[in-house]
């Protein structure tokens, strides 16, 4: 056996101290308009806790998804499409699911704890939860996790109830080597897979409906071919999961938890 064995961390949830920082605008002066004000504060709490508020209409109506990226490192559009289409098919979001990409320069690290992230966020993201708008954010990495050990590689993080990164440079790499999935299947797995961290799976601001918690591994469900499944220690690859070169889906007790959250 000379193949280098890799094994692929989609899971990391990491939730990062929630720090008070409250912004609000006063009277611009402008003929006594007082700008909206925004709470950024509903966007730093615990992954899970917002799963209800994304998967129901009860409070928001629509969503925003906003993708900041470091240049050269977008997801594709059919990545983008297929998140939309996931997120379609489980959120009542009658008023629509749109999408902002920003491009920005790279911030020179060479590697990102998902702190450095939040820091990232709090200067640059622009979109918050606001009337009927819930907002959620994405960071598209241009370098790799301070988690990565050996041949143990994160490809993305949930780290607050809106918020996750991904990892785009080590999938990138792993994209481009022979007999790997390809980009579009692994941002597409990445990407929905820490969003169903947020949508509280599993068992994590979601109630279970069943008894489908790999509780060895944290956050995850113990249907094998299910998005949620935990890879990490499949001692492989993403083959376990992602057979025919195709997305895992959620598997109907995932989806019976997000139905019972106020999903579809
Ligand atoms: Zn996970
Ligand atoms: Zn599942």
């Amino acid at each position: 056996m000379t193949a280098k064995k890799i094994l692929w961390l989609l899971l990391l949830v990491v939730t990062v101290s929630t720090g008070v920082v409250s912004c609000s605008s006063d009277d611009n002066g402008n003929g006594g308009i007082t700008p909206p004000e925004i709470d950024e504060t509903l966007n730093r709490q615990t992954t899970g806790s917002s799963a209800r508020d994304l998967l129901s209409d009860e409070k928001y109506s629509r969503i925003v998804l906003e993708i900041l990226y470091v240049q050269g490192y977008e997801p594709n559009a059919a990545s983008v499409e297929n998140l939309k289409d996931f997120l379609g098919e489980r959120m009542h979001k009658p008023d629509g699911i749109d999408v902002e990409m920003t491009a920005i320069e790279s911030p020179g690290d060479t590697v990102y704890s998902v702190e450095r992230v939040a820091e990232i966020e709090r200067e640059l993201r622009a979109n918050y939860n606001y009337e009927d708008e819930i907002a959620v954010f994405v960071f598209f990495a241009d370098q790799k996790s301070d988690q990565d050990e050996g041949n143990k590689v994160v490809l993305g993080a949930a780290y607050w109830n809106t918020s996750f990164v991904i990892y785009e440079s080590t999938i990138q790499d792993i994209a481009a080597r022979t007999g790997t999935p390809s980009r579009t299947v692994l941002e597409s797995t990445v990407m929905q897979h820490e969003f169903g961290h947020l949508l509280g799976l599993v068992n994590f601001g979601t109630d279970l409906t069943s008894d489908h918690q790999d509780e060895d591994h944290g956050h995850h469900c113990d249907v094998e071919d299910c998005l949620m499944y935990y890879l990490a220690e499949s001692g492989g690859d993403l083959s376990n999961v992602i057979s025919g070169g195709s997305i895992p889906e959620l598997d109907p007790l995932c989806i019976a938890d997000l139905q019972a959250n106020g999903g579809k």
